[in-house]
């Protein structure tokens, strides 16, 4: 098999980068620019992808255009909705809040109409402003029953176990910290997945390998053993084989 790379904006990394043999992307966009670009990518590569309005665009881009970003999405039969969500460290207002919560609201409506699952983005609020803090709490108030991936983990080991007690997956990257190490050894290998989230977070997808050998050093497991695992998981809910 290969490492899979759940999340990378491919589209985004430098002119003339090659992707290692045995690193396998699934690619991701965020806006209508970036979703037109992941389907060229995505189709010249022969990979799976993901498509999707964020709620950084949301407030970015507002949301004007939304009919016309929707059917772009709809036509164009990605592999999962994403990435979507709430960003609540984005959102200065509470209208950015508002806004988020509609598009992702549209977003979930639309994974549902094309029974495909949720690639999801949730920032908590640091600040005391007076704005929502939990985006975590918001979206798991919206995509029950539905199957769901948070990706670039980084909450806490109790929403973790929220999140896998309603049948969601984890997608970590390779950072490390003493919640992530709490995150990983309380979450099952059968819900978690890999990634870099490139070149944003990662610089390249090759980052998996690093989230991969965390993951085996924190659980005690093989490292190639973590590498299947986390592939077989990535293909199961995206729906593709290599
Ligand atoms: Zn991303």
């Amino acid at each position: 098999m290969a490492f899979v790379d759940s999340h990378t904006h491919l589209y985004d990394m430098k002119k003339g980068y090659a992707l290692p043999p045995d690193v396998f992307p699934v690619v991701v966009g965020y806006s209508h620019g970036s979703n037109q670009k992941t389907v060229e990518v995505a189709r010249r590569g022969g990979y799976p992808f993901v498509l999707g309005i964020a709620p950084q665009t949301t407030i970015k881009e507002g949301i004007s255009r939304i009919d016309e970003w929707v059917e772009f999405i709809r036509t164009s039969r990605p592999n999962a909705i994403g990435e979507v969500g709430l960003d609540y460290k984005w959102a200065q207002t509470q209208e950015h809040v508002d806004g988020e919560k509609r598009v992702f609201a549209r977003m979930v409506a639309l994974a549902r109409e094309m029974d495909l699952p949720l690639v999801i983005h949730s920032r908590d609020n640091p600040n005391d402003n007076g704005l929502p803090k939990y985006a975590v709490e918001d979206i798991l108030g919206m995509v029950g029953g539905m199957r769901f991936l948070m990706h670039f983990y980084s909450g806490t080991e109790e929403q973790a176990l929220r999140i896998i007690g309603m049948g969601g997956l984890i997608s970590m990257a390779h950072m490390r910290s003493k919640e992530r190490r709490k995150v990983i050894n309380s979450v099952p290998l059968d819900r978690l997945l890999v990634e870099s989230d490139s070149p944003y977070i990662g610089r390249t997808p090759e980052s998996v390998r690093e989230a991969v050998g965390y993951i085996a050093e924190v659980k005690g497991l093989d490292a190639k053993m973590v590498e299947d695992a986390t592939a077989r998981n990535a293909m199961k809910f995206f729906g593709f084989r290599l």
